[in-house]
């Protein structure tokens, strides 16, 4: 395993998303939610996420991929968001006239999040709200911003808690930072 440097710990992690767990619950004033969590990235956030919030809640997943992300000689994926942003799955259940709550692992450049807020709108959900545990504010190429953000981080590649490097990492616990992080062409 390459050597990595903590940057948020698990018991820093669990005590924000209490903290967000309330303020969702506390916004959402007694009304059922549905979560939307990005694959792979968000899984754990979620299933952390969705616990601390006692309302009547259910979940459902929606994949995404980057068009013109390069892959590595390994075919893992390289670090840049700069590709177009396709659907992979969509969301199982209806989201009209719901309150959704989509969360998302880290908050880049935009992309993304601003192609999942065009599409979910496109369900005609009652409201939408952005949960995103990591925010790199610095590398934001369109303004688009999180309801809820865990954590501001500075301008690095970070694994762990659900985020990954070529499929590994997925398992800490901890936010770590890369050492050698993996660039674009
Ligand atoms: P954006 O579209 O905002 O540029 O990027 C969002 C996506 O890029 C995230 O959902 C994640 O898949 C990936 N990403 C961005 N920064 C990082 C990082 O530091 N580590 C990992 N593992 N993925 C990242």
């Amino acid at each position: 395993m390459e050597k990595l440097k903590l940057l948020i710990s698990g018991e820093q992690i669990a005590a924000r998303v209490e903290e967000m767990g309330n303020q969702i619950t506390a916004d959402c004033a007694a009304q059922s939610v549905v979560f939307v969590a990005v694959l792979k990235g968000a899984a754990i956030f979620l299933s952390d996420l969705v616990r601390q919030v006692p309302l009547d809640a259910t979940f459902d997943f929606i994949g995404v991929a980057s068009y013109g992300n390069p892959r590595g000689p390994k075919q893992e994926k390289i670090w840049d968001s700069t590709g177009e942003v396709r659907l992979t799955k969509d969301v199982e259940q209806s989201l009209r006239d719901q309150n959704v709550i989509l969360v998302e692992d880290i908050l880049d450049t935009g992309l993304t999040l601003s192609f999942l807020k065009r599409l979910l709108l496109g369900h005609q959900p009652r409201s939408l709200r952005v949960a995103v545990l990591l925010d790199k504010t610095s590398r934001r190429k369109l303004p688009v911003q999180a309801d809820y953000v865990g954590f501001s981080i500075p301008d690095a590649f970070v694994v762990g808690y659900g985020l990954d490097y070529a499929e590994k990492y997925r398992n800490l616990s901890g936010i770590y930072v890369l050492p050698t992080a993996p660039v674009g062409p």
